[in-house]
């Protein structure tokens, strides 16, 4: 019989012995180890989030377009990979295949399916703690809705020189008409009157001013929430009124107050695309997050980062500094980091040469060590190509190399034809360095310590050529320490004494077999890999 001090000892010698297992382990072995890891889930808006173009990424019925059911025949790969929340892009009755041109505002397309199929997805969703968010395209509507149709016939019906009658055509005042041609405005066919339609001809800018406008979009957000909706990603904020942002950021906040009346805990994030200074001003409509834009495309700091033309104590910085200007306008705010959308050319496209794959793997990185609520675009996590014209950037998901595979979409009439740089989800499920599994352990990773998405970053504890080490901590939750190395060789970076607390490697991405290891107080860090640590 062993007695107690024998048994503690034995019990030291075996838990230090899984440690250096723990702390030596090849990165396979960590994969493996973390994929066991529970994943943590909020009931608050902190989610990291997918954005699904449906008409290119699931077809459930081999007409060649993404449709509702198909998203949800996918959940489980959502799922998988750790998102607990999907955009949709805008799913209503429209003309156009991107449907950013709405003709009914509480209605599928039917290229989409139906509402019950909608309310199949929320209940799908929802078993899986995967929050869902509509685009809610306020800016315009389409030339085809029919308040715009009824408004347009109105006009049509005067006689020449008469004056229109607002209370014989309601919806006169959902639009902006005027007699007076001007850049901007589109001529009412038929007679001298025109509208405001910014974008294009086809979408008529809404009359935020109308209160009867105000009163359809609080309907229509009803609508939407009492179907199980968990909120909305706003389209073009700052086109709102053009040139007073003012105004758009009042008719915005008149929206978001509207929807927290009715849903409390529902979630508004906003397209602002413009620069920081700009868009951050939008928190003061009281929204929950802004799209951090500054972060994104090709030349955001995320890509100039993994290129080398920006720091990465830039990279860090410039999150430490937003965070005091995004809480001076709103201090309950999220921050919604992205890196790509279906509005900018794909990631594939932004690095060339050998270590292309490595760069591509780490900028998804980057966005996913980011804080808030983080986005990220379909088919980034297989390096989908796909750049120029918009359609491009809209291509089918890659689920498998054979296009006439089950689920496969067809893509938008019109987009160019052209290969994949990396190979579909069939082949990358196989490679456990494949930008597949990067990026399922990035957005897991982020899911299993908290702090990552919901910490502050308190400190920067080493920054070098190339690698930097910083601290994130969040009330309520154990602190992290992140190693990024950006650079193409490997470092080797002495933890400093103030750090040492953060004594276990919890944690890593690697972009090739080449080890992370963490020996004596000195982290030996690869190649574009990065490292979490906790504290014992
Ligand atoms: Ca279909």
């Amino acid at each position: 019989m062993m007695n107690g001090l024998f048994k503690n000892n034995i019990l030291k010698v075996l838990t230090a012995a899984l440690m250096t297992a723990v702390l030596c382990a090849c990165s396979s072995q960590m994969t493996s180890l973390l994929d066991e890891r529970e994943l943590y889930s909020s009931d608050d808006n902190y989610r990291t989030a997918y954005e699904i173009f449906v008409y290119s990424f699931c077809d459930s019925d081999g007409d060649g377009i993404g449709d509702l059911q198909g998203v949800i025949s996918k959940l489980d790969y959502i799922e998988d990979m750790g998102f607990d929340a999907i955009w949709l892009s805008p799913i209503c009755p429209s003309p156009t295949y991107h449907k950013y041109d709405v003709t009914d505002y509480t209605d599928i397309d039917p290229e989409y399916g139906s509402l019950s199929d909608y309310e199949a997805l929320i209940a799908e969703c929802h078993a899986r703690n995967i929050h869902v968010y509509n685009d809610m395209v306020m800016n315009h509507s389409s030339s085809q809705h029919p308040w715009f149709k009824e408004a347009c016939d109105y006009l049509r019906s005067l006689a020449p020189g008469e004056e229109p009658d607002p209370s014989e055509c309601r919806y006169l005042e959902y639009y902006n008409f005027t007699d007076k041609q001007s850049g901007g405005y589109s001529r009412v066919l038929g007679t001298d009157w025109f509208y405001e339609a910014r974008f294009w001809s086809e979408m008529p800018d809404l009359n935020l001013d109308s209160p009867e406008v105000r009163r359809e979009f609080k309907e229509i957000a009803q609508f939407w929430l009492n179907e199980g909706c968990d909120g909305f990603r706003m389209d073009a904020v700052t086109s709102y009124y053009t040139n007073d942002k003012n105004q758009s950021i009042e008719a915005l906040g008149r929206f978001v107050s509207d929807v927290k009346e009715i849903a409390p805990g529902a979630y508004v994030v906003c397209e602002g695309w413009a620069s920081q200074a700009d868009y951050s001003r939008y928190y003061a409509s009281g929204t929950d997050s802004m799209f951090d834009f500054d972060f994104a495309d090709s030349d955001g700091i995320i890509a100039g980062t993994v290129r080398g033309s920006s720091s990465l104590e830039r990279y860090v910085t410039a999150q430490i500094s937003e965070q005091e200007l995004y809480a001076s306008f709103n201090p309950d705010y999220i921050n919604a980091p992205f890196y790509t959308n279906h509005d900018m050319g794909r990631s594939a496209g932004y690095y060339a040469g050998d270590d292309a794959d490595a760069k591509v793997k780490l900028a998804g990185a980057l966005n996913l060590l980011m804080s808030g609520t983080a986005f990220v675009y379909y088919g980034e996590e297989l390096g989908m190509k796909g750049s120029g014209k918009d359609e491009n950037k809209r291509a089918p998901m890659q689920w498998s190399s054979d296009a006439g595979a089950a689920g496969m979409c067809s893509g938008p009439a019109g987009m160019d034809s052209f290969s994949m740089k990396y190979g579909s989800y069939e082949e990358q499920l196989k490679d456990p360095y494949s930008i597949y599994n990067y990026y399922r352990q990035a957005v897991r990773l982020r899911r299993i310590f908290p702090s990552i998405s919901r910490g502050d970053i308190t400190s920067i504890v080493y920054s070098g050529p190339g690698s930097i080490i910083y601290i994130k901590e969040a009330e309520g939750y154990a602190p992290v320490m992140i190693a990024i190395n950006a650079s193409s060789e490997s470092v080797k970076i002495d933890i400093p004494d103030e750090a040492s607390s953060f004594n276990v490697l919890s944690g890593s991405l690697n972009v090739s077999s080449d080890k992370v290891s963490f020996r004596s107080g000195t982290l030996t860090l690869p190649a574009y890999d990065v490292a979490i640590f906790t504290c014992e």
